[in-house]
């Protein structure tokens, strides 16, 4: 993907997709504090796989509700885990992801504390995260985004590297790691951590809605005027002179 010298065109194209996707879907609010610790958002993130978030909001409430600590649910056994989760979509994986990953940072830590990411760069945390098991950048940026740490990482899933793809902003066939990569460089510098926050979680919505993996409605999608694959759809369609 080649690159013009100068300013990144991307970063327009984005300060100008940020209305128009607040226009057609609304605002969306930060979670409350008690939803914010990173820890909190770590659970979330890694018994979360293709489930809705209040479903997995909750899943995260009920398993801090029965066994009070973090550290006590990294040693529940694992039936009972699954138990608890079988709201998940995957509730298997979820479970013997979140005790895996629970156990390596007790033993890394001493406790499910994230505290010592606090005084690291984002790139440091994103790093020290990436280490656990079953952590890679989507989960590693929501808990540095989404969380109290407040960082600016784009959380990137399925819904919007999709868009980010079709659109042009990244390469085609690109993964997490290398949207993220090439994306980062072009998000509005004045953008803060909850401007991202919103941002991805407006994306989202436009892969729920009008931007689906396999049918695009590009004349009622709010990208479309920024978009490369909704105006070459746009062009095609329109009846020669
Ligand atoms: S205009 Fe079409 S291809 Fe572009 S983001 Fe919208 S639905 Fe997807």
């Amino acid at each position: 993907m080649q690159l013009p010298l100068g300013p990144d065109p991307r970063t327009e194209t984005l300060r100008r997709l940020q209305p128009l996707l607040v226009q057609r879907f609304g605002r969306i609010e930060r979670a409350a504090a008690k939803w914010r610790r990173p820890e909190w958002v770590l659970v979330q993130g890694l018994i979360g796989a293709r489930t809705k978030s209040p479903i997995s909001n909750a899943a995260t409430d009920r398993l801090l509700a029965r066994y009070r600590t973090w550290e006590a649910v990294a040693e529940a056994p694992l039936d009972e885990l699954r138990e608890l989760l079988t709201t998940q979509t995957y509730p298997n994986v979820a479970a013997e992801r979140l005790k895996r990953a629970l156990q390596a940072v007790v033993a890394e830590r001493g406790a499910f504390d994230l505290g010592h990411l606090e005084p690291l760069d984002t790139t440091e945390a994103l790093a020290w995260l990436e280490t656990l098991p079953g952590v890679g950048r989507k989960i590693a940026a929501g808990v540095v985004n989404a969380s109290s740490l407040d960082r600016k990482a784009l959380v990137l899933d399925g819904h919007h590297i999709r868009i980010l793809q079709r659109m042009g902003l990244v390469p085609p066939k690109a993964d997490t790691a290398r949207a993220y990569a090439a994306i980062m460089p072009a998000m509005p510098p004045e953008w803060s951590a909850a401007d991202y926050d919103e941002h991805h979680l407006l994306m989202k919505k436009v892969g729920q809605n009008t931007c689906r993996p396999s049918h695009m409605d590009c004349p009622a999608c709010p990208a479309q005027a920024l978009c490369r694959t909704g105006q070459a759809r746009h062009e095609a369609a329109e009846p020669s002179a």
